[in-house]
């Protein structure tokens, strides 16, 4: 039985469309497929309806989210969807606004350069991390709410990168992002794209290293959800959810196990060890502690088409592992070709 419950299509930033994903999927000899797209349910139903005989299909999303440099357990929203659709990085209503992850640097961010001389301790911008959510009812109100809102923070920070690019001569332009991004829900693998294509650079992993990884000066950070939010609104709707690559380094800083910790107690299900993005000490690590937290682990390509080098089934996860997080699930059943 092969399992591999994270993948991207058009949805989002993958670029196999979700019919030919799963039908990928089945090619390479997968059992079990999760599409996991950010921010979005859109592809859905094209893979639902194109599922090949005899595989199964995991509905999910990625949730893009941030972790507040507060100490864990204090201070943060405590019912799920509180307050989460009415502003960004949305804590409880008495959070002062300053403490809000686009607020303390939204000046610096307006220039190029400003991220590079940010400080790096306890007090510096927020971490980003990413959440897997299953089988979660796509009609949640508030996690409907806070899916637009997350898709709509995508559309206008990938159109102030790309401004951001464009002042410094780089000839790239928001219609033609937009155009990569074919209705999906946007991200900085359309605007790497496109900068392959005006010749800037000659892959998308070469503009990531260049440009747009989180610290150059080009980056701009969208309006996530604070995590702990997030896991219990995924909760409340039914889903399950997992950490997703809680220790790739190479993208960004990442979160403390304390954080982890308050990540458990909030009602986080899993942690993806096995991850294209993570090394073995690191995956040990992540055993270690969903062992402790009483926590299961998964393994996963993060499958995204030509836009990264990982091939479909690269990382799989273990049937009792997956029976575990489809036991959670009260949201949507899985549904098999
Ligand atoms: P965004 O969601 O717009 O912040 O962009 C983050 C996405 O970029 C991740 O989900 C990955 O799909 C992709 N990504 C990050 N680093 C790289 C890289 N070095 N090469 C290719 N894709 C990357
Ligand atoms: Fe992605
Ligand atoms: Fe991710
Ligand atoms: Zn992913």
């Amino acid at each position: 039985m092969r399992i591999d419950l994270h993948t991207h299509s058009t949805a989002s930033d993958g670029t196999d469309t979700p019919a030919e994903l799963v039908r990928a999927a089945a090619a390479a000899g997968l059992d079990v497929l999760a599409l996991t797209d950010h921010d979005t349910t859109g592809g859905w139903a094209e893979a639902v309806e194109a599922l090949p005989r005899g595989l199964t299909l995991l509905r999910g999303a990625e949730l893009s989210c941030v972790s507040l440099p507060d100490p864990p357990g204090t201070g943060l929203p405590d019912r799920p969807g509180a307050g989460l659709s009415d502003r960004p990085g949305a804590g409880p209503p008495d959070r002062p606004r300053a403490d809000l992850p686009d607020r303390p640097r939204a000046g610096l961010l307006d220039r190029p350069g400003a991220g590079l001389s940010e400080p790096r301790g306890a007090s510096a911008r927020p971490v980003t991390l990413h959440l897997l959510a299953y089988l979660f009812d796509p009609g949640d109100p508030a996690f409907v709410a806070e899916r637009r809102r997350l898709r709509e923070s995508r559309l206008d920070r990938g159109r102030r990168i790309v401004e951001l690019l464009a002042a410094d001569g780089y000839p790239v332009d928001w219609p033609e992002v937009r155009e990569l991004a074919a209705g999906g829900a946007v991200g900085r693998p359309h605007i790497a794209r496109a900068l392959v294509r005006a010749g800037v650079v000659s892959t998308v992993d070469e503009a990531f290293g260049r440009l747009l990884r989180t610290g150059s000066p080009y980056y701009v950070p969208k309006a996530d959800i604070e995590v702990l939010a997030a896991i219990r609104m995924v909760r409340a709707a039914g889903g399950v959810p997992v950490f997703a690559h809680p220790l790739a380094r190479r993208r960004d800083r990442v979160v403390s196990d304390e954080v982890i910790r308050a990540m458990a107690a909030a009602g986080l299900a899993g942690l993806e060890a096995d991850h294209p993005d993570q090394d073995p000490a690191d995956r040990e690590h992540l055993r270690g502690l969903a062992t402790e937290l009483g926590l299961f682990v998964t393994g996963s390509s993060d499958y995204h088409g030509t836009n990264k080098v990982v091939r479909l089934g690269q990382e799989t996860t273990s049937v009792a592992a997956c029976e575990r997080l489809v036991e959670q699930a009260t949201g949507l059943a899985l549904i098999t070709g």
